[in-house]
């Protein structure tokens, strides 16, 4: 491995028989020394018990294979929205699904979950920033864990939280635990926000100079198939969209970004996963034209 620092890998799937050591298998097929994936249904918060997932396995052959536990990601449910208090039951049922997901990361082992801020539905920002920080106040009261939630940036479809770095650091400012949250910088996602990632230098200064660069806990990786500012959140193969190879590759080899998992979440091509290529690609930083 050239850049022993470089950690890269993929969204990878967990499903039946294999469930998480299938997850593992999936994430080494691809040369991958990190990857994310879900306890269950990206967009449910229906959940299998833990004792069916196959976790000791998995956790065994991660340590066979060096796989450092702590550069493994888990995203939580796409469903969990704490940033519009207006239907109390709906801000509960977020809270408590968001509670379980920090306890599942914790028994898997990874000590990161990726969260959506949500969206305010109409309420505007302010309130928005008002229930996120309450929510997030109430949960990590709750959990007894010491995962670390990352609230990703968003590309800012609809009422979109999560789409400025004053924001986030509006939110870490002002809630009991800051030490237990940070942030997932998604490249589509800025790249939608307004933010040139040709200028991913500059991006980056602004990222350390508003919410602080030991903040970031993982980027995901993605090319967009919308220019700059166009908050549509498609995501675009390396290489083939309006980012463009050069500047990702430049993200994933920036100096300033070492040891911080970086995850592809790319579109499948005729049913088959890009990443296995996109890792070599991004690891040689050599784009190559593969794709039908
Ligand atoms: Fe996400
Ligand atoms: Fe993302
Ligand atoms: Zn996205």
């Amino acid at each position: 491995m050239a850049n022993e620092e470089l950690y890269l890998g993929s969204h990878v799937s967990m499903s039946s028989p294999d469930f998480y050591l299938g997850s593992v298998k999936e994430a080494l097929s691809y040369g991958a020394n990190t990857f994310m994936f879900y306890t269950g249904a990206p967009q449910n918060s229906y959940r299998l018990p833990l004792e069916k997932l196959k976790i000791d396995e998995a956790r065994a052959l991660l340590k066979a294979n060096n796989i450092d536990e702590s550069k493994i990601v888990v995203h939580a449910p796409y469903i969990i929205n704490i940033s519009n208090q207006l239907n109390e039951s709906l801000f509960d049922i977020s809270k408590s699904s968001l509670i379980r997901e920090l306890q599942r990361t914790q028994a898997f082992g990874p000590k990161i979950l990726v969260v959506h801020p949500g969206a305010h539905v109409g309420t505007g920002v302010e309130n928005g920033l008002a229930s996120l920080i309450r929510g997030l106040d109430e949960v990590l009261e709750q959990d007894g864990t010491d995962v670390k939630i990352a609230l990703e940036t968003m590309a800012g479809k609809g009422t979109e939280m999560g789409t400025s770095f004053e924001q986030f650091a509006h939110v870490l400012s002002k809630i009991k635990h800051p030490e237990r949250v940070g942030i997932c910088l998604d490249t589509c996602h800025i790249s939608d926000d307004g933010m040139d990632i040709n200028n991913f230098d500059e991006i980056l200064k602004s990222f350390d100079e508003i919410i602080g660069l030991d903040k970031l806990l993982c980027v995901h990786i993605n090319d967009s198939k919308n220019p700059v500012g166009t908050h549509k959140d498609r995501h675009e193969n390396i290489g083939y969209g309006e980012i463009g190879f050069e500047a990702l590759n430049h993200v994933v080899h920036h100096p300033l970004l070492k040891g911080i998992p970086m995850e592809l979440e790319t579109p499948y091509i005729n049913g088959n996963p890009p990443y296995k290529k996109e890792i070599e690609m991004l690891r040689n930083s050599k784009f190559e034209d593969w794709r039908e």
